[in-house]
């Protein structure tokens, strides 16, 4: 048998990996949560912050690195690229790039996700042009629409493979708020998580950053 985890978050070196991503935040109130059970974990993740939300929360946007975590461009306001004006995308990604910097100016940023996961062949030539890599995801649970936690968790675990990148959520994009009334906007997440990790854990998976040729 092929012992690849201890289920502490300590795992062998040849175990396979799998990632987490998360989007739409930082959110004042979840992000937090999400990072406090990634630390008990000991697991790293990708935070794809949208930049107006990392300058309303540079305290957390600066947490997300000193915790381990990775910080990509999720543009600053979250329109559909595929829609916008081509200098609109340009500006859209630079902006978010400025912002997240100014708020956390250790941040290496390697990737940028397009909103809703629409990549245009300008969306990508922006963001080559800004020097990041185009991140998108290979298991989508849906976590934004509340199916439950159980659902969010068996969603993962029924399509996950070696290499797979998981989107989740840790906000919610400006225009979808529904401001006052998301106090339980992301509550099924952090469940989620708290039983996913030591789910893939048991597995056999490791959780990684996403490798540096990705
Ligand atoms: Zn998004």
């Amino acid at each position: 048998m092929h012992l690849t985890s201890v289920g502490d978050g300590r795992q062998y070196a040849d175990s396979p990996s799998v990632h987490l991503t998360f989007d739409d935040g930082p959110h004042s109130f979840y992000t937090p949560h999400i990072l406090d059970i990634l630390s008990q974990h000991n697991v790293p993740a990708t935070f794809c912050v949208i930049g107006r939300y990392a300058a309303e929360h540079p305290h957390i946007t600066r947490r997300i690195v000193s915790d381990g975590h990775e910080l990509a461009n999720h543009t600053m306001n979250h329109p559909d690229l595929s829609k916008c004006e081509p200098t609109k995308v340009a500006s859209e990604i630079a902006h978010a790039n400025c912002a997240i910097k100014s708020a956390c100016p250790e941040a290496r940023l390697r990737h940028v996700r397009a909103p809703y996961g629409l990549w245009t062949e300008h969306v990508l030539s922006c963001a080559a042009s800004a020097g990041l890599g185009a991140l998108h995801w290979s298991v989508d649970p849906r976590d934004w629409s509340r199916p439950g936690a159980d659902a969010i968790v068996s969603a993962v675990l029924s399509s996950i493979q070696p290499g797979a990148i998981v989107l989740l959520h840790d906000g919610c994009p400006p225009d979808e708020r529904n401001w006052g009334h998301d106090q339980r906007l992301r509550d099924q997440t952090v469940c989620a998580v708290s039983q996913l990790i030591p789910a893939l854990h048991s597995r056999g998976f490791a959780i990684r950053p996403i490798p540096h040729f990705h």
